[in-house]
């Protein structure tokens, strides 16, 4: 088939959408309702992501595979290093494989105490994501996704290692970088322009999550390295005690921030849909896009 840096290329803009793995019977039916309320809109691929310590490995695998046997999405399954033996590593390629999936997004995870902690690789696993990128385009049935972090990463020295970082995983084979969450278009424009720099054509597309709760994306921004700006912050605090008018300008931002970065010629937009659909349509709807 059609690499993914050619079907995110080959439309106007790509959309994609994450989902984490459900954790019982509730967050079950709400993913599959977000999955099929989200799929009329034709995403270039939808991805689930891989829980911490690889405690929901069999989730992520279940999942994708029922994505790839009961709807027309083409899923992407993630896979981090953490915990895991090189061996072990191929046995959870082997069972996506099996379930039909030939997507990865390769990453490698986090310490137990988060992005700052120290990493010490597991006994006879892998250091780098740029490992696991090579271990899995070694096996031709799969095609690679990476991450990158346009405030840089939480324990990276620099903009400039980041950008090294992100060709080294380009020249490991991946096809494409989805981005951490962040509020300025300009830093994802610097991120891709410093990747330009290094000869590297790898598509970006940008990670899109909506504030509707700022406190927790406060949190989660201080953990992961994401700065909210304090214009952002601003607007946001203007609505307090008024709930609805609250999200509304979340909302706004989000599809402020979307049109900023597609007119800066950003390749797609990749949404962090939290297993729910509701925040993506309301930003589809004012970006005007249809199923
Ligand atoms: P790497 O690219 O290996 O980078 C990790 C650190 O090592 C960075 O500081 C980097 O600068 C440094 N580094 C890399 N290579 C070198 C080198 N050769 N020499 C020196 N330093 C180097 N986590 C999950 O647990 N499950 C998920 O499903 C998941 N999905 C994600 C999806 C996206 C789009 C993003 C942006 C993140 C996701 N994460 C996920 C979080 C991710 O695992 C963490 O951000 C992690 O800290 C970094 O992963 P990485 O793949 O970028 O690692």
């Amino acid at each position: 088939g059609r690499s993914l840096k050619e079907l995110i290329e080959a439309g106007e803009q790509s959309f994609s959408f994450e989902f984490f793995p459900p954790k019982d019977e509730a967050g079950e039916e709400q993913l599959w309702s977000a999955v099929r309320a989200l799929e009329p809109y034709a995403p270039t691929f939808v991805s689930v992501t891989y829980g911490a310590g690889g405690s929901s490995r069999g989730t992520t695998v279940r999942v994708t595979r029922r994505i790839a046997q009961e709807t027309s999405l083409l899923p992407m399954a993630h896979l981090t290093c953490v915990g895991h033996t090189r061996a072990e590593l191929e046995e959870i390629l082997d069972e996506y494989a099996a379930a039909g999936v030939h997507h990865v997004m390769a990453l490698r995870g986090d310490p137990e105490g988060g992005p700052r902690a120290e990493w010490t690789p597991t006994d006879g696993g892998l250091t780098y994501a740029s490992e696991l990128v090579e271990m899995v385009t070694a096996r031709e049935e799969f095609r690679v996704g990476v991450a990158a972090f346009p405030e840089k990463h939480p324990s990276s020295p620099s903009l400039d290692h980041d950008a090294d970082v992100l060709a080294a995983k380009a020249r490991a084979g991946a096809e494409f970088a989805v981005t951490q969450m962040f509020f300025r278009a300009e830093d994802y424009v610097g991120l891709v322009e410093r990747v330009r720099e290094r000869g590297v054509d790898l598509p970006i597309l940008p990670g899109i999550m909506p504030i509707l709760n700022l406190a927790a994306i406060r949190r989660q921004g201080e953990l992961i390295g994401t700065e909210v700006p304090t214009e952002v912050v601003d607007r946001i605090a203007a609505h307090d005690g008024d709930p609805v008018s609250m999200r509304a300008e979340g909302i706004a931002l989000a599809a402020e921030l979307c049109r900023d970065l597609l007119d800066a010629g950003a390749p797609g937009l990749h949404f962090y849909t939290l297993n729910r659909s509701k925040a993506t349509l309301e930003i589809f709807e004012k970006l005007d896009v249809r199923p």
